[in-house]
């Protein structure tokens, strides 16, 4: 799929368009015979929802597309649900996941912008570039991202792993958390981990990133060996955390996540 990020809104309608309908993190899908596909321009006039706060978003394959707000709430048609996005996994192509990712992002911006910050004034869409624009004090607003570090700790061939408090299914992962305020993503790293399970870590070296749009987080993953310390979890985040070695991994994170490549990483060391 090639996907062409944009936000100048084309000037003609095209039937073909496909529209990632969001409504508090969930994706409008469409049942198409037992397996689900983005609606198209003309899926949504015989759904007859009119979205709000449209944004467009750029093209996929040529198709433009578009990002909207649910407006009605509910709806009644079989050939339609609303799938939270990370149940999609699996059974639609990732790539079509992250679009609706990013129009999850987009969106989740737009309506929380609404008004000026500054001076309570409603915003426009600026047109030269993807902001918010108060008309009554030139206050701008970019789409909003929270980065996060996300670290895999070595130490003799293990790997510390812990459960969260937040985490539905008992599953271990590495540990995460945001950046704060004048913070580099290295200084981050040393005070979560501090922190969240009492040790100190050296080494500190970067893996790869990824945009996490549930809302609007980026994670920014690094590799870190053990240095020094007990580990002692903070109960109020981490529940339990323990040092694995490849061949007695606990349930980890699924596939898509960074969270587990740094785990496939690690288990091919
Ligand atoms: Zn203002």
């Amino acid at each position: 799929m090639n996907f062409a990020p944009d936000f100048k809104t084309p000037s003609s309608q095209d039937e073909s368009a496909l529209w990632f309908i969001l409504d508090n993190g969930r994706l409008l899908t469409k049942i198409n015979t037992n397996h689900f596909c983005i609606p198209n321009t003309a899926d949504l006039g015989d759904l007859n929802i009119g979205p709000s706060n449209v944004l467009y978003i750029g093209s996929l394959d040529g198709k433009p597309c578009y990002a909207g707000a649910l407006e009605t709430g509910s709806f009644s048609d079989a050939n339609f649900e609303l799938r939270n996005l990370r149940t999609l996994f699996g059974l639609i192509p990732d790539e079509l996941i992250w679009f609706g990712g990013r129009a999850n992002q987009l969106i989740y911006w737009s309506l929380t912008h609404r008004y000026c910050g500054k001076c309570g004034h409603e915003t426009l869409d600026k047109a030269d570039e993807r902001a918010k624009l108060c008309p009554q004090c030139q206050h701008v607003n970019y789409p909003r991202l929270s980065p996060a570090v996300i670290v895999a700790i070595i130490k003799n061939n293990q790997i510390l792993l812990a459960r969260n408090r937040r985490f539905k299914l008992p599953f271990y992962s590495v540990l995460a958390g945001f950046v704060e305020p004048g913070e580099s993503l290295e200084e981050c790293v040393k005070r979560e981990i501090k922190e969240e399970v009492g040790i100190t870590v050296r080494n500190i070296r970067y893996f790869g990133s990824q945009p996490w749009p549930f809302p609007d987080s980026l994670m920014i993953a690094f590799v870190a060996d053990y240095a020094a310390g007990k580990v002692v979890v903070d109960r109020s985040e981490i529940i339990e955390a323990t040092w694995f070695s490849k061949n007695n991994l606990p349930k980890i994170p699924p596939k898509i996540s960074i969270a587990r490549q740094l785990i496939d990483w690690f288990s091919q060391l």
